[in-house]
């Protein structure tokens, strides 16, 4: 008696690994890494911008602006960076790996868990974020950032503009400088 054929089986595609896949998810934000000193000079050169407008965000109203400028920063850095939207950017502070990746969301440095091949003892795929930030923090000119103390996260301002917060701060740290000086 003829045998039946055995059923088809579902399509696999040759030559593939769970773990390559993996990692394929966080490729954009290690390529970003590498190039942090370029993304150093972007972002000072935004933030110069951004200060230079402050007398239009003033204007209009930061309250107004918000929305639109968030919406922006975070089309740019979740894909950049897979930025969280914490709303207090570490960035140029931490090598241009985000910390808010970290499962544990720990802001000054790594936990004690980190493997022997530089992956979180959370996420086995994933390179750590603590690892990567110390290697692109080496890359930028301002590379002693990493050493500055973060402070913990304020979850109020989740989902907020940090570009704008910053620009607004300096601003107020300008005026009031220039008063002083009077
Ligand atoms: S530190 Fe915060 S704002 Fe900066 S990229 Fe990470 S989640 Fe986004």
């Amino acid at each position: 008696m003829k045998k039946p054929a055995a059923p088809a089986t579902a399509y696999k595609p040759s030559d593939t690994s769970h773990v390559r896949r993996q990692r394929a998810r966080y490729s954009i934000r290690l390529w970003s890494v590498r190039r942090a000193r370029l993304f150093e000079g972007v972002y000072n050169a935004l933030a110069d911008v951004f200060l230079k407008l402050h007398p239009i965000w003033n204007t209009i109203g930061y309250k107004r602006v918000e929305y639109p400028v968030m919406l922006v920063e975070k089309s740019v850095k979740s894909f950049l960076f897979d930025c969280r939207m914490c709303g207090q950017c570490a960035l140029s502070d931490t090598g241009m790996s985000c910390p808010m990746n970290c499962p544990k969301q720990l802001r000054n440095g790594p936990c004690g868990g980190v493997r022997a091949n530089g992956n979180c003892e959370v996420e086995p795929d994933m390179p750590c974020v603590w690892v990567q930030a110390w290697q692109g923090s080496q890359r930028m000119r301002a590379s002693d950032n990493i050493l500055k103390v973060q402070k913990p996260v304020d979850q109020s301002l989740r989902n907020s503009s940090a570009w704008l917060r910053v620009t607004a701060q300096k601003a107020a740290e300008r005026d009031s400088m220039s008063e002083t000086a009077q």
